[in-house]
Order: C-alpha cells, then sequence, then structure tokens
C-alpha cells in the first residue's frame, strides 16, 4: 500500500474516533486500483469543516464554504472534504448551491466520471457503486449519470473528459462523446484559467495525439480560446509535450496568432517562455551560431525548442537539431550566461572616464561580453577594468575600441 495512504489512514482512524466516516476518495482510489503513480490523496467525510478543525491539530481553511479542509498529517496535506451535493447549475460552470450531506453515495454521485466516483475504506476496500471499476477495465471514461445533464450542470467536464483520454490512454463512451460534440460550445462559459488547468496536464498526457483528435471532433477545440485560431489541420499535425510548446509552434507558423495569446490568461513569464520559444525557432532559420543560440537564451527555452524539432519534422533540418544540441551542451560551460554576470559596474567605467553616463556604456559591456564569451578575457572586475583602460578610447560621450 503507498505510504500516502498508510498516513492518510490516521486520518481516517481519528475520524472514527470521534463518530465520523472517512474515505479516500476520487483520483487517488482510481490511480492506485490502476496500480498508477500517487500524487495526492483526498479524503471525503460526513464531519463538518469546523469539526474537522476541531478534531485535528494542523488545518488549514482552503475553501471552507466549499467543505474543503487541509488536514497536515507528518507536514504532508491531506484534502479533507466533507460530504456534498450540488445543485442548480444556471451558468454552465458553477453550481448555485453547495449543500452538505452524510450520505458518501450523495458526494459520490455529483463527481464527474465513473472512474473519479469510487471511494476506499480504512481497511482499503472500495466501494464503487457507479462501476468505475469496470469502466477502467473496460478503458472507458463514462460520466456519472446523464453525460447531457452532467455537461450542462459543469461545461468544464468536456474538457476534463479529454484530459483523462490523454493521460490515461482511454476512450470516451459513445453516449459520453455525444453529449460532449452536442454542448461543446458550452465550454465557452468556463473560466479560461480553469481549461488551461485541464489543458495543461492534457498535454503532459502519453495520448495527446487522441486527446487532439477527440477535442476536433467533438468540436471542443473550436471553442477554447487561442486554439479556435489554429486551423485543425495545423492543430493535428504538431506533436508536444506541452501546451507551451503546442503555442510556441503554432505561433512561429503562423505570427497571426499571437496577438490571441493574451486569450489564455497565462502568467507573464509562461507569455514570455512561449515567444522566447517561438523566436528560437524562428533564429534557427537563419544563420546563427551555437554561441549565440546558447548564450541568449535560457536552458528551458533551448529544451523547449529542442523538443519541438526532433518531433515536428516540418520545422527542422538535420543541421538545426544538431545546432540545438551543441547550444544545450555548450551552454552550461559559457563563463557567463547573461549580459548581469559580468563584473563590472556602470559607476567604475565613469570614474575610469571621469564622464557621465551614457549610451557608451552600453558599448563597453558589448565590447566585454564578446572578448567574455570568446575566452579571450577573464570574467573579473580587475582584468577587465585593466583590459578597458588598455583598449577603451573615451572622447565626448563615445568610445572607439582599439585591438592589439
Ligand atoms: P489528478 O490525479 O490528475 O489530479 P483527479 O481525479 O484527482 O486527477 P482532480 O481535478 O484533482 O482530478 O479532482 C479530484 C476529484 O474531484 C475527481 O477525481 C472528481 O471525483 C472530482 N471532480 C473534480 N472536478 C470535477 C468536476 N468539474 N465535476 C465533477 N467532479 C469533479
Ligand atoms: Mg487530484
Amino acid at each position: 500500500m503507498h505510504e500516502l495512504f498508510l498516513i492518510g489512514n490516521r486520518i481516517l482512524g481519528t475520524l472514527e474516533t470521534y463518530g465520523y466516516k472517512g474515505y479516500f476518495v476520487g483520483g487517488c482510489v482510481r490511480d492506485h486500483h490502476m496500480q498508477r503513480a500517487i500524487n495526492d490523496v483526498d479524503i471525503t467525510t460526513d464531519a463538518l469543516p469546523d469539526d474537522i478543525e476541531r478534531i485535528f491539530e494542523r488545518t488549514v481553511d482552503v475553501g471552507k464554504e466549499h467543505g474543503t479542509i487541509i488536514v497536515l498529517i507528518d507536514d504532508i496535506p491531506f484534502e479533507v472534504t466533507t460530504f456534498r451535493t450540488e445543485s442548480g447549475y444556471s451558468d454552465f460552470r458553477r453550481p448555485d448551491q453547495v449543500s452538505f450531506t452524510n450520505q458518501l453515495n450523495s458526494d459520490l454521485e455529483r463527481r464527474d466520471f465513473t472512474m473519479n466516483a469510487m471511494a476506499m475504506d480504512e481497511n482499503f476496500e472500495i466501494l464503487d457503486p457507479y462501476g468505475g471499476m469496470k469502466d477502467i477495465e473496460e478503458q472507458v471514461i463514462r460520466t456519472v449519470g446523464c453525460p447531457e445533464e452532467r455537461f450542462n450542470e459543469d461545461a468544464l467536464r468536456m474538457l476534463r473528459a479529454a484530459r483523462f483520454a490523454a493521460h490515461l490512454e482511454f476512450h470516451v463512451a459513445p453516449e459520453t462523446e455525444n453529449a460532449m460534440a452536442a454542448h461543446a460550445q458550452n465550454l465557452e462559459f468556463v473560466a479560461v484559467e480553469r481549461c488551461v488547468v485541464e489543458l495543461d496536464k492534457l498535454y503532459r498526457g502519453a495520448g495527446v495525439k487522441a486527446a487532439k483528435a477527440l477535442m476536433v471532433k467533438t468540436r471542443l477545440k473550436a471553442h477554447l480560446a487561442f486554439l479556435e485560431n489554429i486551423g485543425d489541420e495545423d492543430f493535428l499535425d504538431t506533436d508536444v509535450r506541452s501546451l507551451e510548446n503546442e503555442i510556441a509552434l503554432q505561433m512561429w507558423r503562423n505570427p497571426g496568432l499571437e496577438p490571441h495569446l493574451h486569450e489564455l490568461k497565462l502568467s507573464n513569464d509562461m507569455k514570455r517562455e512561449i515567444k522566447d520559444t517561438t523566436r528560437l525557432i524562428g533564429m534557427l532559420h537563419r544563420p546563427s551560431t551555437i554561441k549565440e543560440v546558447a548564450y541568449g537564451h535560457d536552458m528551458k527555452i533551448l529544451k523547449n525548442a529542442s523538443e519541438i524539432v526532433e518531433l515536428n519534422t516540418f520545422t527542422e533540418s538535420k543541421e538545426k537539431k544538431d545546432l540545438l544540441k551543441s547550444a544545450i551542451e555548450l551552454k552550461p560551460q559559457l563563463p557567463i550566461s547573461d549580459i548581469s554576470d559580468i563584473n563590472l559596474d556602470g559607476n567604475m567605467l565613469m570614474q575610469l572616464f571621469n564622464a557621465r553616463g551614457g549610451r557608451w556604456i552600453r558599448k563597453v559591456f558589448s565590447a566585454v561580453e564578446e572578448k567574455i564569451l570568446d575566452g579571450s578575457l577573464k570574467n573579473d572586475t580587475k582584468i577587465i577594468m585593466e583590459w578597458v583602460e588598455a583598449h577603451v578610447e573615451y572622447e565626448a560621450g563615445d568610445i572607439e575600441i582599439t585591438e592589439e
């Protein structure tokens, strides 16, 4: 039994001591049954949030109104959520009302797919009222109850179906898939941030290609920010392992997509990563040296671009792959990885030449940068200053560099 279940079992035991029932629930039970890796273990209980806070020593309120309290055992966080039912979804995305219940089955009934609607008790017995185990055996993703209703309640579930299809390499049950096709347009009501969480997971699954085909077939793709602007064929013929790389590659192919990037509401870091990757792929199509490629880009960007040209033959020639490979090898050996790593500061230059700041300082830095990168100058303040004294002439706000 996975260690997280053994530790989590102490929570079930404590709940029992106080007269409540607790179960492991959701993804962890599915993954345990499938003998897949387990990252986190969720618990569901008939204890109310206030009870949970009272019973356990270390808790964090992360959404009491939805019934969720984090309980820390040995510094490991466990989400403990009160059994609940949801009702009255009037906007396709969020229940109007969340009510607590003391019935495990009602809690399982509100869950999205049969494989996610199983619970496991303190003896590690699985409770499976909706046939999750059978569906797992048959590798089928099927909603709990009528798919039309379930997707009407929360349109995100359709994208979650595609995400699980990618992740587990399962197929979607025919009625569930038909309902996805019928309700795809309701995805437009779902907050883009929630969609991005699922897309991000989808792209990390082993079955991305099949999941993308499903998104085209059911027209989910046609109702997702940014992706809706990519032609179906372009969307289907890329081979990528992350959402970032999908976007970067599609933007390289079609620069007209860039104005839509903001629609995904990604973090600034992620947007920068994507744009840098797009730019690097473009750079590979112009003559550039290994050093320019290695020096000008973070390792993350080099690896993104390398993955893209490795997997997508239409972007590459052997030369480009090799250029990136060499750049990735060279990168850790470069004496500096950014101009800010140079051990020199502008004030020292102003003092040396008794001059005010200006563009000339940047020129000195560029000259020094080049020298350090080609190995002819050590990145040491004293040595750099000596070189500057010997080779830089300052006159009226400009400089001239004399080589020996
Ligand atoms: P993963 O291992 O990738 O986290 P997971 O099954 O744990 O997969 P989560 O998104 O963490 O997925 O959700 C936890 C559980 O909550 C699910 O297994 C499911 O039972 C339930 N759930 C999550 N989102 C929804 C939803 N939109 N509608 C209904 N039930 C949901
Ligand atoms: Mg989870």
